[in-house]
């Protein structure tokens, strides 16, 4: 199979790539495990050293770097130096907090001596969607590589060229060889990678269909897996709340990415007093959008990543249209070339349709209207998903009732739901189990050791 990277601004191929062989394949695969022999037994200071000079490195090359980006997936150039920015502060996190992490826990037991120690793994397969091409890597590729184990990346299909990126920051910043590496494959190889011994464990961002495939195949050998998949993540905004602020942030939680964002807000549910305000506001502001070539720095919308994500956004608009939906702004797939969808409303959406709770991966809202908190709280959990919310209201009361009662892996109040190297991300219901980022990151590919000491002298690493 031959691995593309294709302009989706233009539509113009930019440059081809050969699948690993069988083969090829193999030799990366020993070469990771032979380098986990002794990257295990680097110390922490060391790591961090190796992590601090990978954000020296994306720091000083994010211009650059933000443009293969840019010119693979369509992300607005400013949010793809962002971005690469942002993957700076997950590797200084790391360097900074891993050793602390992941000490040597003193229990108070019977015996002499009790503790908990964290040890790597060894090789984790990490399979990574292209929407956030560097961030999804980097968040999961400095708290494990702090923890002492190696990555082999399987990037998406339509990132190549991002993933090579990747793999030359590491090298790079002299990280030794083979314990980042980058295989160019697509998806059919991974369920035979999970089987073998050498791969310890797994983690994939992608799609409820990808997770599902995955955890199937990592099952049958018994690996541990995490998984960030998809999101429709409810948006509610109450009475009391700030309406400038919160029609703000709602426009931007929509479109973050193009729309292309696991938690970007995707149901909205307004209190029907407010409703009609906030509507006339968030309308004019979705249609005021400038859509454009990602390039240039004055455009906040660039175009969906592949032709294939366009159709699917067009074709959920078009069925929620058909089941009875109102469009208030956009429902068009922009004409000329690349792949562009209007910033687009919808309301008065029937149960039926994909609108209500499906994801739509584009610059689509689905605006709904509600007579109290319980009905908000009802149709927030009425979804499959329980990625992030967010809830606009500045009465205590019904905050503490959102953060009790929503079903989720976050909840945002009066903010717009985003992540952040120092607390976990995740989700609950089918957007997936374990977390990345935080303490609970870095802890999930370890081995949780128990050591009980009846006798003899003490570790002195114990703290
Ligand atoms: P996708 O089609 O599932 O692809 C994601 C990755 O999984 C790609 O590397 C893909 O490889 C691979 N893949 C696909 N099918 C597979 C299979 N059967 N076995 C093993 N690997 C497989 O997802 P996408 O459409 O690119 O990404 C969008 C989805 O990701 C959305 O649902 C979004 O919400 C979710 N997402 C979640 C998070 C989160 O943190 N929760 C973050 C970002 C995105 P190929 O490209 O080679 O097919």
């Amino acid at each position: 199979m031959t691995i593309t990277s294709t302009n989706p601004a233009t539509g113009q191929l930019i440059k081809e790539f050969e699948e690993l062989s069988g083969d090829q394949i193999e030799k990366k695969l020993a070469a990771a495990s032979l380098a986990f022999d002794s990257f295990r037994k680097s110390s922490f200071s060391m790591r961090a050293q190796w992590l601090m000079r990978t954000a020296d490195l994306l720091e000083s090359s994010s211009q650059r770097l933000g443009e293969v980006i840019t010119l693979e997936m369509g992300k607005p150039i400013k949010a793809s130096i962002a971005e690469v920015l942002k993957c700076a502060t997950v590797c200084r996190y790391y360097a900074e907090h891993g050793q602390g992490l992941l000490r040597d826990e003193a229990v108070t037991t019977s015996a002499r001596q009790s503790f908990i120690r964290y040890e790597p793994l060894g090789v984790v397969l990490a399979v990574m969607p292209w929407n956030f091409p560097f961030w999804q890597v980097f968040r999961f590729a400095a708290p494990t590589l702090m923890a002492g184990n190696v990555a082999l990346l399987k990037h998406a299909s339509n990132v190549p060229q991002c993933a090579l990126a990747i793999e030359e920051v590491f090298r790079d910043a002299g990280l030794p060889a083979a314990v980042f590496q980058t295989l160019l494959i697509g998806s059919e190889p991974v369920a035979r990678l999970l089987q073998d011994r050498r791969i310890k464990a797994a983690t994939l961002t992608g799609s409820e269909a990808a997770g599902r495939s995955l955890a199937e195949n990592a099952g049958k050998a018994l690996k541990k897996v995490v998984l960030e998949l998809g999101g429709s993540d409810p948006f509610i905004v109450m009475p009391s709340a700030n309406l400038e602020m919160a029609v703000e942030t709602a426009i931007k939680a929509r479109t973050v990415n193009s729309g292309q964002s696991c938690i970007a807000a995707k149901r909205f549910i307004i209190l029907e007093e407010i409703a009609d305000e906030f509507l006339s506001s968030f309308v004019s502001g979705m249609s005021a959008l400038k859509t454009g070539d990602p390039m240039d720095e004055a455009n906040q919308i660039g175009p969906l990543a592949t032709p294939q994500i366009l159709e699917d956004v067009d074709k959920q608009v078009r069925d929620s249209v058909a089941a009875g939906a109102k469009i208030l702004t956009g429902g068009r797939v922009t004409a000329g070339p690349g792949n562009y969808y209007e910033p687009t409303v919808l309301s008065d959406i029937p149960r039926a349709a994909p609108a209500w709770s499906a994801e739509i991966f584009g610059p689509v809202a689905s605006v709904f209207r509600v007579k109290s908190i319980d009905e908000a709280i009802d149709l927030a959990n009425d979804s499959d998903f329980g990625l992030g919310a967010s809830v606009w209201t500045n009465d205590e009361t019904e905050q503490r009732r959102f953060i009790d009662e929503i079903e989720s892996g976050q909840v945002f109040v009066n903010a717009m739901v985003a992540s952040d190297p120092r607390m976990p991300f995740g989700g609950v219901k089918n957007s997936g189990y374990g977390r990345e980022l935080g303490v609970a990151g870095i802890r999930e590919f370890v081995n949780t050791k128990t050591v009980w000491i009846g006798s003899g002298p003490k570790n002195d690493r114990t703290e």
